[in-house]
C-alpha cells in the first residue's frame, strides 16, 4: 500500500469525457482516461484493505459483486500509485485478457464492492485498468506471444466473441492449435458488432485479434458451423470444440400493430450501423437511419441506451427511451446494500448527450406500450402507452398494474426494441445435438461439459446475456477444462 492516508486526503476523480454536445458529431468514443498524475493520485487511495471485496467476483441478488476475474486490483493500484507501469501491466495480465475491452466498458462491479465505497466514492478501478493497457500497447510493451512448442491437439471454437477470444487465448498460449469460426464477416462477437464505436473503439477490437492472429490462432469467418461447417466435419478435423455462440435471439414485441413499417430489432439497427461505418464510413447507405425521425427505444436497459446513443448521432428529430421499471433511487437502499452492486440512478453517455441536445433525460419510466399505429400505407404512426404501478405481492414477486386515465399517444417514424434476449439460436445446437436448459446450452458451471463427448460451452450461449467479463471468465475457464480433457492434467492458470 503505498500511500496509507491517501483515502483520507484525495477525492475520487471521474474519467474524462468528452463535450456531450461535441461529440455527437462523430463516432469516435467519448471517454478519455486520466492523466498519469490523476491516476497516481488515484491509485494512492485503494487502501489494501486486506479483504478485497472488489476482487471477490461472485452474484449476489441476481447482479454481480466484484470482479469476476478476479483482477489483483491493490497490486495494479499501488504499482500505478508509484509509477511503475510496466510491473502493472504484467499484473493485469495475470488475470485479464483484454483489459482494453473492460478498461472501457465493463460495469465495473469491482467499484461497487470497493471497501472504500461504504463511506466514500469507490477507488477509480475501471479507469486505472484502461490506462495499464492502453500505456503498454503505447509503448510496445504488448508484443506476440508465440508458443515455443505445440501440441498436436486441435480445437475449434464457435463463435468470436469475448469467451470465444478468452479461450482461444488460453488454449493457443498453452501450446494447441486454435480455429474460431465467426458467421459473420468481421469477428470480435458483440465486442465488434453490438457495443457502438463511441464506447469502443473498432480499432482496439481488430488490434487484439491481429494479435492473437500474429499468435497463431487462425479465425475463419464469414462461416456459420452448422450450416457451412457440418458436425461431421467438426468430428473428423477436430480433439475438442467449444460452443462460445453467444444468447443473441432477440425477444419480440408481440403486439397489435408490431407489423407496421418502420419497426427494428435493436441489434439488426446497432450491427447495420457499425458494419456500414467499417465498410465505407456510411457511404453504402446500407444502415437503419434515423435523421429528421422521431424515434422510441422500447426496453429499458443498456442495448436500448446503446440504440439512442446512434440514433443521435445520426440526427434523430426526437427520442424517447420506454422502461418497464421505475426510475432508480439516487442512494443504495436497506434492500442493497454493499457490497451488492448499487441499483442506483445513473445519467449514461447516452442520456448525458439527450439531455444536452434536447435538454430532457430520454428515458420514461413504468410505461407499456399497448399497441401500436401504422397510417393508411403501412408506415409506422404513432405508439398507445399506458403508465404501470409496480406492486411486491405477498410472496414478494414483483406485478405491474396499470393506472387508469394515463394513456398517452407518441407520434413515431421509428422504434426500436430492445426488450432482452431468449438466450442462444437453436440452429448450430440442433445440428451438434447439444442439449439446452431454461433457454441456455446445458452445461454446468465450472465443468463446462455439454451432453455430447468433446463438445464444451461456456460465455453468453451457456450462462445468458451477461456482461464481456463474466465471458473473459468462461473463457479461461472452459479453457482449463479442454486442456485438462486433452491432456490428462491443465497447465493454464
Ligand atoms: C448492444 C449490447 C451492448 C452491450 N454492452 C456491454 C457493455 O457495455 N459492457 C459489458 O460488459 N457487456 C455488454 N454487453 C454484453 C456483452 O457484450 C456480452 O455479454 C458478451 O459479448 C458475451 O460474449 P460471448 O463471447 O459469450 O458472445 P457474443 O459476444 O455474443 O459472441 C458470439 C459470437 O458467436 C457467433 N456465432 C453464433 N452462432 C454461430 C455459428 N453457428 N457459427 C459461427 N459463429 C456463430 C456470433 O456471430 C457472435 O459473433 C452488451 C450486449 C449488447 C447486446
Ligand atoms: S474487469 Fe470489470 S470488474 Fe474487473 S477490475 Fe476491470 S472494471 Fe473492475
Amino acid at each position: 500500500m503505498g500511500k496509507p492516508t491517501g483515502f483520507m486526503e484525495i477525492k475520487r476523480e471521474k474519467g474524462k469525457e468528452r463535450d456531450p454536445l461535441k461529440r455527437l458529431s462523430d463516432w469516435n468514443e467519448y471517454a478519455a482516461p486520466l492523466s498519469d498524475e490523476a491516476l497516481s493520485r488515484q491509485g494512492a487511495r485503494c487502501m489494501d484493505c486486506a479483504t478485497p471485496f472488489c476482487h471477490m467476483g461472485m452474484d449476489i441478488n441476481a447482479f454481480t459483486s466484484g470482479c469476476p476475474i478476479y483482477n489483483l486490483i491493490p497490486e495494479w493500484n499501488d504499482l500505478v500509485y508509484r509509477g511503475q507501469w510496466k510491473e502493472a501491466l504484467d499484473r493485469l495480465m495475470k488475470t485479464n485478457n483484454f483489459p482494453e475491452f473492460t478498461g472501457r466498458v465493463c460495469p465495473a462491479p469491482c467499484e461497487g464492492s470497493c471497501t472504500l465505497a461504504i463511506s466514500d466514492p469507490a477507488v477509480s478501478i475501471k479507469n486505472i485498468e484502461r490506462a495499464i493497457i492502453d500505456k503498454g500497447f503505447e509503448n510496445g510493451w504488448i508484443t506476440p506471444r508465440i508458443p515455443e512448442k505445440r501440441t498436436g491437439k486441435k480445437i475449434a471454437i464457435i463463435g468470436s466473441g469475448p469467451a470465444g477470444l478468452a479461450s482461444a487465448d488460453q488454449l493457443n498460449q498453452a501450446g494447441h492449435s486454435v480455429t474460431v469460426y465467426e458467421r459473420a464477416d468481421r469477428p470480435g462477437g458483440l465486442l465488434t458488432y453490438g457495443i457502438p464505436n463511441m464506447k469502443l473503439d473498432k480499432e482496439v477490437v481488430a488490434r487484439r485479434i491481429r494479435l492473437l492472429t500474429q499468435e497463431g490462432i487462425d479465425f475463419v469467418t464469414n462461416t456459420e458451423v452448422g450450416k457451412d461447417v457440418t458436425r461431421e466435419e467438426l468430428q473428423e478435423q477436430y480433439d475438442a470444440v467449444i460452443l462460445c455462440t453467444g444468447a443473441q435471439k432477440q425477444r419480440n414485441l408481440v403486439i397489435e400493430g408490431r407489423e407496421a413499417k418502420g419497426i427494428h430489432f435493436a441489434m439488426n439497427y446497432l450491427t447495420t450501423t457499425t458494419k456500414s461505418m467499417l465498410d465505407s464510413n456510411f457511404k453504402d447507405g446500407q444502415y437503419i437511419d434515423a435523421k429528421g425521425k422521431d424515434v422510441i427505444v422500447i426496453g429499458g436497459g443498456d442495448t436500448g441506451a446503446d440504440c439512442v446513443a446512434t440514433a443521435l448521432r445520426q440526427g434523430c428529430r426526437s427520442v424517447v427511451q420506454f422502461g418497464k421499471h421505475p426510475q432508480l433511487p439516487t442512494e443504495r437502499t436497506s434492500d442493497n446494500m454493499w457490497p451488492e452492486y448499487p441499483q442506483v440512478f445513473n445519467l449514461e453517455y447516452a442520456y448525458e448527450e439527450a439531455q444536452a441536445k434536447f435538454g430532457d433525460d430520454p428515458r420514461e419510466y413504468s410505461i407499456q406500450t399497448k399497441k401500436i399505429v401504422a397510417d393508411e400505407n403501412g408506415n409506422l404512426k404513432e405508439l398507445h402507452t399506458i403508465q404501470m404501478e409496480k406492486l411486491v405481492d405477498e410472496s414478494g414477486r414483483y406485478t405491474f398494474n396499470e393506472i387508469p386515465g394515463t394513456e398517452k399517444v407518441w407520434p413515431a417514424q421509428l422504434v426500436f426494441i430492445a426488450i432482452g434476449f431468449e438466450g442462444p439460436e437453436q440452429p448450430v445446437l440442433e445440428q451438434l445435438g447439444v442439449e439446452t436448459k431454461n433457454n441456455k446450452v446445458a452445461a454446468a458451471y465450472g465443468k463446462y461439459t455439454t451432453n455430447v463427448e468433446g463438445v464444451f460451452a461456456a460465455g453468453d450461449a451457456r450462462r445468458g446475456q451477461s456482461l464481456i467479463v463474466w465471458a473473459i471468465h468462461e473463457g479461461r475457464e472452459v479453457a482449463k477444462q479442454v486442456d485438462h480433457y486433452l491432456m490428462g492434467a491443465t497447465v493454464l492458470p
